[in-house]
């Protein structure tokens, strides 16, 4: 048996908006996944194959990034990058989800084709985690002749998420929707890529056709890096009453801050979620979440605790995932911060509230260390340690 205790926590953010902050300054989990936590006098710490102590900085659940492309391995084509997926870990990312392997070079567009690529992603990616990160990949973008049959065989293979509806040659909201409705028919989870194209090639999908196309994500109703016009990103924020709202970094950050101040406006924050949308034209975003995070606290007049659940619990919540929140039987995955070196602020959340990064000491995923000092973020004022 495995069993890891975290002691000296100094905060635990739970993941979960209507409860952000759980008491407490310990956290054991067995086995990789969370088994108890509270204060350290009243929990059963005996007997631990490890040990961190946090010298009293704060715990939270590891980030999700919702909106990653991805090609293989730790490499992306996209800017001919090594390593961007250690690199995002070390801004406290654990999870993340592919919105479509798009930048493959010759990427098949058959639906044989794209059938094979999505299967093997899926595969390569449960097979290699690049430093620990859980990558879901195998996202296959949506072409025209595709049939019901295609979608069950896609999910009976284990494909769970589709990619952007868009990228492909389905434009149209009847089509899209035709399709989408047999992906979820078969557990088949979707997004679509809102906004103005993002490079030559890709078109505009409006508002109009993300309500017809019905997806459950409102893929970075931001922009990716066109925006809607404000009225539109208004519309489908006072119009969808479950689909996520996903907010990118490589989008319009106006209109990011647009949706969170609608979305709070109408009691929705729940459905607000992170991703970056990276790698991408603007490259790679190791702190994109972070950052994100720190922005919409700033801009958004929502507090930090609150900022911090949708880069993980809302995202586990809307896409289903066994991560990103403190529950007994989740993964242990986490980010161990602290403020920031000579970041004002009295505390890490007030400083984060004042658009300030934290700073990263460590991530743990299912239970094990995966990194340290984060090479990414600027120094936190205390660092958790290894200490069995
Ligand atoms: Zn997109």
């Amino acid at each position: 048996m495995e069993k890891l205790v975290i002691k000296n926590i100094g905060m635990i953010l739970s993941g979960k908006m209507e409860d952000p902050i759980f008491d407490g300054d310990c956290l054991i989990a067995i086995d990789g996944k969370i088994d108890a936590w509270g204060y350290e006098k009243d929990l059963d710490t005996d007997d631990p194959t490890s040990v961190v102590d946090a010298h009293g900085v704060t715990l939270a659940p590891g980030l999700i990034d919702s909106h990653v492309h991805p090609v293989v391995g730790d490499y992306t084509p996209r800017q001919q990058q090594l390593h961007w997926i250690d690199s995002t870990l070390n801004g406290g990312v654990t999870t993340m989800i592919s919105a479509g392997e798009v930048h493959m070079p010759g990427r098949p567009k058959d639906v044989i084709g794209l059938k094979a690529m999505s299967i093997a992603a899926q595969r390569w990616y449960e097979n290699f985690r690049p430093s620990g990160v859980k990558v879901h990949a195998g996202a296959p973008v949506i072409e025209h002749g595709m049939v019901e049959e295609d979608f069950a065989e896609l999910a009976n293979a284990g494909v769970k998420y589709l990619g952007e509806v868009g990228l492909g040659s389905v434009k149209d909201g009847k089509t899209a929707n035709q399709m989408i409705e047999w992906a979820r028919k078969y557990g088949i989870q979707s997004t679509i890529h809102t906004g103005g194209p993002s490079i030559p090639g890709s078109g505009l999908i409006d508002a109009d056709m993300v309500i017809e196309t019905g997806t459950d994500v409102i893929g970075h109703i931001n922009g990716g890096h066109s925006a809607l016009p404000d009225d539109q990103i208004i519309c489908l924020c006072e119009t969808c009453t479950k689909q996520a709202f996903e907010i990118v970094h490589n989008g319009n950050e106006r209109a990011a801050v647009l949706t969170v101040n609608t979305a709070r406006e109408l009691g929705k924050l729940d459905q607000v979620i992170l991703g970056t949308d990276g790698p991408a034209g603007s490259g790679v975003q190791p702190l994109g979440i972070l950052r994100m995070i720190a922005m919409l606290s700033a801009f958004g007049n929502v507090p930090a605790e609150i900022a911090f659940c949708f880069g993980n619990g809302n995202t586990a919540r809307q896409r289903d995932l066994n991560v990103g929140l403190i529950e007994k039987g989740l993964c242990a995955d986490f980010v161990l911060m602290d403020q920031a070196q000579h970041a004002p602020g009295k505390t890490m959340l007030e400083s984060v509230a004042q658009g300030n990064l934290p700073g990263v000491g460590m991530t743990i995923i299912d239970g094990v260390i995966r990194s340290e000092r984060s090479r990414n973020t600027p120094p936190a004022q205390r660092l958790p340690e290894r200490i069995l």
